[in-house]
C-alpha cells in the first residue's frame, strides 16, 4: 500500500476530528462570514508526484482555500432558491461519505429500502397518492428531464411506436406545452432531442405567471395530437402556481402527460396556510420535488414521481447479464439516469426524522412570513418597486429608477455582495431587469431580512452618490 495511504488508514480518527473542527468552526462563523464574495480566478497547480496525506492536504486547503468558501449555506443568501444543511441532514451525508453505499440493488445492503422508507415519507409530506412511484435523482434538472423521459415513451405508445427502442424518427414531433417553463426543462428537452423548440408557450393570466387555462385548453381543443403539459408548481421569480385542479380536470377531456415542476413550491404541502396551492397535485403524471432546496439537505439531492414506473422502467432499464432481470428484481438502476448510485437519500431521511411534518411546517411558515415582512419594506420604500405581491418565499423587486438596466442591477448585487452581509441574483421578470429574494434556508429570522434591507438601501444610496459624482465631474 502507497506510504501516504498506509498511514491515513492508522489515522481516520485524527483526520475526521480535524475535519469535524473545521466543519464546526463554518458553523460558529453564521454570523460574520460573508454569504458571498467574488473570488478571482485561482493558478491551477500541479498533481504531486508523491501524496502529501490527508493531513497535509488539509493543512494546504485551510492556508490556501478555506478562507475562500463563503456561507452560502446561512441565513443571509437569497440568491436563487437555496436552502442550506440542517444539523441533521449534515449528519446523514457525513454517514453518506464514510459508508458509501451503492444504492442501486437490492440484496447487499439496506440502502435501497431506506431510500424507499424516505420516499414514503414524503407522500406523507407532500400528501401525494401513495401510486406515486418516487426515487432520488441529483437535482431537479435531472427530475425534470426524467419526468418528461416517461413522457416521451407515453406519447410514443400513443402512436404505437416504443421510443426506448425505436428512437424518435418515426414518432410526429412530440410539441411541450407550459407558459413559464424553468430553464431546466428546456435543457431537459434539449438532453432528450426533443429540442428546445418543441416548447409551445401559451399566455399566462395578466400580471401573472401562471397559465391563462382557457388559452391552455383552446390549444389542446385545436391540438388534438398527445403532448405533454409542463405545469408550474412555483415559479422562481414570484412562486406562482398553476391550477393543477383545472389542468388536471382537462385530461378527462384531451390526451396529454401532466409534468408539475414543484422543485420547491412542493413545500407549501407543510402548511396549512399555503397546501392550497397544490390542489390536483395527484392528476400528475410525473412530478419533480428538490431535496437540496427548502428541504435543506446537502446538493445532490431531488426526487422525481410517477404514476408509470412500467413506462419509466422501458425507459431506464439497463439490461446487462450481470444486473438480473428487471422483471424479477425491480433495482433502482432500472429506473434512474444513474447505474452506480450515491446514497443521497440518507440525509433527507434523518432530517425528516429529526424535525418531522412540524419542524418542517415551521421552517416553511417562518421563511415565508419573512419573505412577508421584506416585501413590505420594500413596497413602502420609495427606492424600490414590488414587481408581484409575496405569495410564499421569494420577493420580487426592483429599483425604482428610469430605464433601469440589466447592467445596473448587476453591478448594483455586485456592490451588495461586497459588502459582505447578505447576498442577492438578479431575474428577469416580464422584461423588467430585477433582483429576486429568495428565502428557503432554516436559520433565517426576520432580523435577518431586517439587515438585508438596511443594507440594500445604503449600498444603494453610496452607489448613486458615486454614479453622480461622476457624472457631475464629466
Ligand atoms: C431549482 C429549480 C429547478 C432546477 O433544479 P436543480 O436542482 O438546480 O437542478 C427546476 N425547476 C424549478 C422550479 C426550480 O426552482
Amino acid at each position: 500500500m502507497n506510504a501516504a495511504l498506509k498511514i491515513d488508514q492508522l489515522n481516520v480518527d485524527q483526520i475526521l476530528e480535524r475535519v469535524k473542527a473545521m466543519a464546526l468552526q463554518y458553523f460558529d462563523q453564521q454570523d460574520t462570514l460573508s454569504p458571498g464574495k467574488f473570488i478571482p480566478d485561482i493558478s491551477m497547480e500541479i498533481l504531486p508526484e508523491h501524496g502529501m496525506g490527508a493531513h497535509a492536504a488539509l493543512d494546504y486547503f485551510s492556508v490556501h482555500y478555506a478562507g475562500k468558501i463563503t456561507n452560502s449555506a446561512g441565513p443571509r443568501y437569497f440568491g436563487f432558491v437555496t436552502g442550506g444543511s440542517t444539523p441533521a441532514a449534515v449528519a446523514g451525508d457525513w454517514l453518506v461519505s464514510a459508508y458509501d453505499q451503492n444504492a442501486c440493488g437490492s440484496n447487499d445492503s439496506i440502502a435501497p429500502q431506506l431510500e424507499k422508507q424516505t420516499i414514503h415519507f414524503f407522500h406523507q409530506l407532500f400528501g401525494l397518492d401513495q401510486e406515486f412511484f418516487g426515487s432520488f435523482v441529483t437535482g431537479a434538472t435531472i427530475a425534470n428531464m426524467v419526468g418528461l423521459a416517461i413522457g416521451r415513451q407515453w406519447i410514443g405508445e400513443q402512436h404505437h411506436i416504443d421510443i426506448s427502442n425505436e428512437g424518435l424518427t418515426h414518432c410526429p414531433p412530440i410539441k411541450i406545452i407550459s407558459a413559464s417553463p424553468h430553464s431546466s426543462v428546456l435543457k431537459s428537452l434539449s438532453m432528450l432531442g426533443l429540442g428546445r423548440k418543441s416548447v409551445i408557450t401559451i399566455p399566462t393570466l395578466p400580471d401573472r405567471e401562471a397559465i391563462d387555462i382557457l388559452e391552455l385548453e383552446n390549444y389542446l381543443r385545436t391540438n388534438p395530437e398527445p403532448c405533454i403539459v409542463v405545469a408550474n408548481a412555483g415559479t422562481v421569480n414570484t412562486v406562482d402556481f398553476d391550477d393543477l385542479e383545472a389542468i388536471g380536470k382537462l385530461k378527462s377531456l384531451y390526451p396529454f402527460w401532466l409534468h408539475v415542476d414543484a422543485a420547491f413550491g412542493g413545500f407549501a404541502a407543510c402548511s396549512e396556510k399555503y397546501k392550497h396551492h397544490l390542489l390536483g397535485i395527484n392528476d400528475a403524471d410525473s412530478i419533480t420535488i428538490d431535496a437540496h432546496k427548502w428541504l435543506n439537505v446537502p446538493y445532490d439531492a431531488a426526487m422525481q414521481f410517477t404514476r408509470h414506473p412500467k413506462l419509466q422502467l422501458k425507459v431506464f432499464q439497463n439490461s446487462a447479464a450481470y444486473l438480473g432481470d428487471p422483471a424479477q428484481r425491480p433495482d433502482f438502476f432500472h429506473y434512474t439516469p444513474e447505474n452506480s448510485r450515491r446514497f443521497r437519500a440518507l440525509p433527507s431521511w434523518f432530517t425528516l426524522m429529526a424535525y418531522g411534518k412540524e419542524g418542517y411546517c415551521e421552517m416553511v411558515e417562518r421563511n415565508c412570513c419573512a419573505a412577508n415582512y421584506f416585501g413590505e419594506c420594500i413596497e413602502q420604500s420609495e427606492h424600490f418597486i414590488l414587481l408581484a405581491p409575496v405569495r410564499m418565499n421569494v420577493v420580487c423587486f426592483t429599483l425604482n429608477q428610469e430605464n433601469i438596466t440589466f447592467d445596473f442591477i448587476q453591478q448594483f448585487l455586485n456592490a451588495v455582495r461586497d459588502d459582505g452581509r447578505v447576498f442577492f441574483t438578479s431575474t428577469l421578470y416580464k422584461g423588467t431587469p430585477a433582483i429576486r429574494a429568495a428565502i428557503s434556508n432554516w436559520q433565517t429570522k426576520q432580523e435577518d431580512l431586517e439587515l438585508a434591507f438596511e443594507v440594500l438601501t445604503s449600498v444603494l444610496k453610496k452607489l448613486t452618490d458615486v454614479n453622480q459624482a461622476t457624472t457631475n465631474l464629466a
